[in-house]
């Protein structure tokens, strides 16, 4: 609920995020930045184009796709009327979002597959504790319109790579669960099965036997285990189809050492799902296992969303737990964007000057920071200290007089001067040199200076 301003005191009670929201600081920034651009530069070289669609879409688009009787849809989705009284909700996920769009853009008359990628927000109304956010990053692979199960098999080798190369560890754990053919009498049977063990069963468990029999094989209950584990196998009941195209998938990812756990209980719990269904888990042993991503086929969503029959499959990767596992490591080297320049000047017209030399140093791509209002050398100086740069260019009235600028070493305080034509060129020379503006470990400016060469490669994440 809104918190009421405190007339008596005469202050404002300040307004904080949502719960289950967080603002990115610039201090998180780098690592952002530099996952961003990991994903467009695996994205690229497996051929995935990027796509970003609205934040809010019609509320009908993901109850159709996703599925009633879902947590996402039941319990978690952000729905309102818009202004217009249209029912709208903020995507909780991307996979409904893209099928919708691969038919409106007519996608299908592109060469198939069409291999799609996005980055961005979405929103779950979910009960907020560690690594459970409500508005939270994902990052998603889909390839539409290619049933081949080596298209499965690259997915999640793609993102297997994509781990490794953070040297975050994860296990990947598999399943089939069928499809049209076979799955119904796969769940008549398992619902047979659970009538039977209601009384084994906890509350939600119960009322998934009718609504979701699925959902009950992934209950984390301690009430349910024994049932779950004694439960039917959907394995068992694949048509030959849906079992060849599995053993398929599982020989693509043995041929190139992808390790893997069969876990028939894995589900994935949304309606689109058919054939497939992958999660990658982290395999951190100290700390609960957390799942940093999951996906599957879901070849029949484009035709349940109006579009005609085709095959797709994909995956979402949470970005703030994958973060996390990086940043715990701390030792993870990343370029950093902070500034290795400070430019200070002393009086109006060396003021001027700073300010085109400023724009001089920027257009070379020089990171720089200054305080420009501040009049004194010492504020300057002092500023310049706790952004940790490296150089201080000095501009002061003589300076200017003689076309020259001051280099002020700040760790040595050895002071040199220069001609203000060759100033970029001695800067970019000097930084080069020190290579410190170049990494910066988890975001935070690494002042040793580490060149690329000194990354171990299990550490390296170039
Ligand atoms: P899902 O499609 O629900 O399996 O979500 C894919 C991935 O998104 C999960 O494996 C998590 O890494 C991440 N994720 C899901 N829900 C949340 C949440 N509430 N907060 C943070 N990350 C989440």
């Amino acid at each position: 609920m809104a918190k009421k301003n405190s007339k008596d005191k005469g202050w404002f009670e300040p307004v904080q995020t949502l719960k289950g929201m967080h603002d990115i600081l610039p201090q998180d920034s780098a690592l952002w930045d530099f996952f961003s651009d990991k994903i467009r530069k695996f994205a690229t070289a497996y051929g995935f184009g990027r796509i970003e669609t609205p934040v809010l879409e019609e509320a009908r688009l993901i109850s159709r796709g996703v599925g009633e009787g879902t947590d996402i849809v039941d319990k978690e989705m952000y729905v309102f009327e818009d202004r217009g009284e249209e029912r709208v909700c903020l995507r909780p996920e991307y996979t409904a979002s893209l099928a919708r769009s691969y038919i409106q853009q007519g996608m299908l008359n592109l060469p198939q597959p069409v291999k799609l990628y996005s980055i961005g927000p979405v929103f779950r109304h979910d009960n907020p504790q560690a690594g459970r956010f409500r508005q939270f990053y994902q990052f998603e692979f889909d390839a539409f319109g290619d049933r081949h199960p080596v298209v499965d098999a690259q997915l999640i080798i793609l993102a297997c790579k994509f781990f490794s190369e953070l040297a975050v560890p994860v296990t990947v754990s598999i399943n089939s669960i069928g499809d049209a053919n076979c799955r119904p009498q796969y769940l008549a049977n398992l619902v047979e099965y659970l009538k039977t063990k209601k009384s084994s069963l906890c509350d939600v468990s119960k009322e998934r036997v009718a609504k979701n029999p699925f959902r009950v094989l992934d209950c984390k209950e301690e009430k349910c285990q024994s049932a779950i584990g004694e439960a039917p196998q959907i394995v068992d009941w694949l048509c030959t189809e849906c079992r060849e195209h599995f053993v398929k998938v599982l020989e693509f990812l043995d041929e190139l050492e992808v390790p893997y756990v069969l876990n028939s209980r894995l589900v994935r719990g949304l309606d689109y799902y058919t054939r497939t269904t992958f999660e990658f888990v982290s395999a951190d042993s100290d700390i609960d296992p957390l799942a940093l991503g999951g996906g599957g086929r879901f070849d029949g969503l484009v035709e349940m969303l109006g579009g005609r029959p085709t095959p797709a499959v994909g995956f979402a990767c949470g970005v703030e737990r994958i973060l996390a596992k990086v940043k715990a490591r701390g030792d993870v080297l990343v370029p950093s964007s902070a500034p290795s320049v400070f430019i200070a000047q002393i009086g109006s017209e060396s003021r001027k000057a700073a300010l085109r030399m400023f724009d001089e140093l920027r257009r070379a791509g020089i990171a720089i920071a200054e305080n420009f209002s501040k009049d004194g050398l010492g504020p300057q100086l002092e500023t310049a200290g706790r952004l940790k740069v490296r150089f201080t260019l000095i501009l002061g009235q003589k300076e200017l007089l003689d076309r020259t600028v001051i280099i002020r070493d700040m760790e040595s305080g050895v002071q040199e001067i220069v001609d203000a034509a060759k100033v970029v060129g001695e800067m970019k020379k000097r930084i080069e040199k020190s290579n410190q503006q170049v990494y910066s470990i988890n975001g935070k400016q690494n002042l040793e200076g580490t060149s690329q060469d000194e990354i171990k490669p299990q550490n390296s994440l170039f």
